[in-house]
């Protein structure tokens, strides 16, 4: 790695580079297919996008307020009633410049400096970047090929006088796995006995598929009251780029967050917010399809993954798919993602960076399959010439 930044704080100084940008610029250079960073190639549905530019047309172009738009935080909190039977009061439903925000003001509002965090790795650099960020330490607990599973035992001892918080992320980047009921009720019990805040961060919510639920941790008995939920429309609606997100939760919760995020963007994203009050609001139909798009989607990744001779690990949800390198004879990942453009002109991202103990994931790497059809089976066809 380069030599430390000068300037730059030293609790940041492992942050500095992100694995996506380098991959991306991989791609960008080689013109490699890039199943790397997780953004869909299609934008979102078209309703949405004219809200948008209609909103644009009519004015919504000032500072919306603070906490977000009255009609889009009535809009989170009916989706959480449609989608789980949760009920949440508007007034506790704060709009924020993606879920990054969220989390980023979660870690900065509700951590001291040396607060211990549980999290499971492998993570979304983002939290090991925010929680450094608040001078907070992560405490990891693995989740551990085929299934992703943890050790009960390991999370209850990654809990010390030090926990402040629980960092949950269902369905799972980069794994896809979903916790289940039994997971989460364990993860709950954990919560409630040490009396600990949870941060649930549930972007990939509605990319669940057959076999498998979403359960959002704050409906379980005693959650409500200690859990912070973020979510964002950039999974579900395919516009990664607009970054309207949001949290709820208990007032005092939010309360702190919000102290913490006005200081931060204020507010963002005037005319967007209006258009996804919108497509909150979209028919069952919209969810029911997308699903189906993605589990095709999935389908024809994972098989395409397993016919080229990597060990696909089977996934739950997301738009992600982890695939083990060693049985195409590599060890590392990370040097396999850095070659492949050139041996087959695809990107994809090594996993190991995403871990405190990188031996668990040395040899995985991660395919994001939220690309056309026609895309994905043009990766699928040069992924197969690994196999020669
Ligand atoms: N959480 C997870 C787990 C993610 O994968 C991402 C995006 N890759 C985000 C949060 C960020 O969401 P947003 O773009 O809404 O800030």
């Amino acid at each position: 790695m380069d030599a430390p930044n000068p300037h730059l704080v030293a609790r940041m100084q492992d942050h500095r580079f992100s694995v996506f940008g380098e991959m991306s610029t991989l791609a960008r250079r080689t013109g490699a297919i890039n199943l790397g960073q997780g953004f869909p190639d299609t934008d979102g549905p078209l309703e949405v996008l004219e809200a948008a530019i209609t909103a644009i047309g009519e004015g919504h172009n000032q500072y919306p307020p603070d906490r977000g738009i009255a009609s889009l935080r009535q809009a989170v909190a009916d989706h959480q009633q449609r989608f789980y039977g949760q009920k949440v009061d508007p007034e506790n439903v704060v709009i924020s410049t993606g879920a990054s925000e969220s989390l980023a003001a979660a870690f900065l509002a509700l951590l001291e400096q040396g607060d211990e965090v549980v999290v499971f790795e492998p993570y979304f650099d983002l939290y090991a970047a925010g929680i450094a960020l608040a001078g907070a330490v992560r405490r990891p607990v693995t989740l551990r090929a085929p299934d992703y599973s943890f050790d009960p035992a390991e999370l209850a001892a990654a809990v010390g006088p030090r926990t402040k918080m629980i960092l949950l992320n269902t369905p799972h980047n980069p794994t896809g796995k979903v916790f289940d009921a039994q997971e989460l009720a364990q993860i709950a019990q954990l919560a409630i006995d040490h009396d600990l805040l949870v941060v649930t961060d549930e972007v990939y919510e509605h990319m669940v598929y057959a076999g498998h639920q979403h359960v959002s941790l704050a409906t379980l008995p005693g959650m409500a009251e200690r859990t912070l939920t973020i979510s964002s429309c950039g999974k579900t609606f395919s516009l990664t780029g607009w970054k309207v997100g949001w949290c709820h939760g208990p007032k005092d919760l939010v309360d702190a967050v919000h102290a913490v995020k006005q200081h931060l963007s204020f507010t963002s994203g005037a005319p967007f917010q209006v258009a996804i009050t919108e497509a909150l609001a979209l028919g069952d139909d919209f969810y029911h399809d997308l699903t189906a798009s993605l589990e095709n989607k999935r389908r024809l990744i994972s098989d395409g993954l397993s016919a080229a001779g990597f060990t696909v690990y089977p996934t739950g949800g997301t738009y992600y798919v982890t695939a083990d390198v060693r049985s195409l004879g590599y060890s590392d990942g990370l040097a396999f993602c850095r070659s492949l453009p050139d041996l087959c002109g695809v990107v994809a991202v090594p996993t190991q960076v995403f871990y405190d103990h990188p031996e668990a994931g040395q040899s995985i790497v991660r395919f994001a399959y939220c690309k056309r059809d026609e895309v994905l089976q043009e990766a699928v066809e040069r992924l197969a010439g690994l196999a020669h």
